[in-house]
């Protein structure tokens, strides 16, 4: 059993919280949101009202919060986690930010004393209510190795990817790939339905040949042959449009202040922008299809 302060009870943070009070650790909980605050009550966890009564005596503090701003602002602001939290405990940031913010924030914790990882993961919602996320970790060994145990009880396939910055670093190309991976997928879709193949034909044919990937064999774009996935239920999410865009802006930043060359990374951005600008940042991201169909 750990004691564990956990701060961010949003779409995922509050499966995640859950998966550790089933687990049998001792969370302590915490949102701006009091709402979330009473549903994590119910899931077994205990209710704090400010940060600092959250990370008391706590071993792990978890974060899982929008954006790298707020990440910063929750440890190191005025009344943050480091001003509150023991000596020794271990700052465990699962939220999706820029590899620079990350390793801001480890750089900040190493000279307060703290030992600080980012543990960004992949999957949805349903995973984080599942327990069978993903994680990412950047983080000296000794990080990784007090995580893993907490890390276990919220996730299927842990990974160690390096140093501080490294999970974030991962987990941004990662979604780059995928980005770019279901635009050629719609595309793919798009051009062999008006080429006269139907989708499950093309379907059958691309998914045991050379254009077989995740985009199509997981999440098919095209509706039919994927029962589950999102383009069947008219593009609901899933993983919306405007959360794809959000790593795809991470990527595009990463990759100029790395000099790494990123042209396909970019065309995705901007396809994804225009959707978001259109007002469809709430559809599936694999919605490229009904657009290419003329359909939004
Ligand atoms: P969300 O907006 O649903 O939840 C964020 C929570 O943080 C909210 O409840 C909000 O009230 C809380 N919060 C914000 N500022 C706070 C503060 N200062 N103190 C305490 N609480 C604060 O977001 P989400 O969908 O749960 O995503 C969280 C992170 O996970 C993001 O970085 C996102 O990119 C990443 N992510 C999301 C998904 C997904 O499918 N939703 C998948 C993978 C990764």
């Amino acid at each position: 059993m750990t004691k564990i302060a956990f701060i961010g009870l949003g779409n995922m943070g509050s499966g995640m919280c859950a998966n550790l009070c089933k687990a049998g650790h001792e969370v302590r909980a915490f949102d701006l949101n009091a709402e979330a605050v009473k549903a994590a009550e119910g899931h077994g966890a205990n209710a704090a009202a400010t940060v600092a009564d959250a990370v008391k005596d706590a071993e792990i503090v978890v974060t899982m919060l929008p954006a790298g701003k707020h990440v910063l602002a929750v440890y190191f602001g005025d009344d943050g986690v480091a001003s509150h939290a023991d000596t020794g405990a271990l700052f465990l940031d699962c939220s999706t930010i820029a590899v620079e913010a990350a390793r801001e924030a480890a750089s900040k914790a190493e000279a307060a004393g703290f030992l600080m990882a980012d543990a960004p993961v992949s999957g949805g919602t349903a995973a984080a209510d599942a327990g069978t996320l993903t994680f990412m970790v950047g983080g000296p060994e000794e990080a990784f190795a007090k995580a893993k145990p907490i890390l276990d009880a919220m996730g299927k396939n842990i990974f160690h990817a390096g140093g501080s910055g490294n999970g974030q670093a991962a987990k941004i190309a990662n979604n780059m790939l995928l980005g770019i991976s279901m635009i050629a997928t719609c595309e793919a879709f798009n051009l062999a339905e008006k080429l006269g193949l139907d989708a499950q034909t093309f379907f059958d044919i691309s998914s045991t040949a050379s254009g077989q990937c995740w985009s199509m064999t997981s999440y098919c774009p095209a509706p039919g042959p994927v029962p589950a996935a999102p383009s069947n239920r008219d593009y609901q999410p899933g993983f919306a449009v405007a959360m794809m865009l959000k790593d795809l802006h991470l990527a595009a930043a990463a990759a100029k202040a790395a000099g790494a060359e990123v042209t396909l990374g970019e065309m995705a951005e901007k396809i994804y922008q225009d959707l978001d600008t259109r007002g469809h940042g709430g559809l599936d991201f694999s919605g490229v299809m009904k657009d290419l169909r003329g359909g939004l």
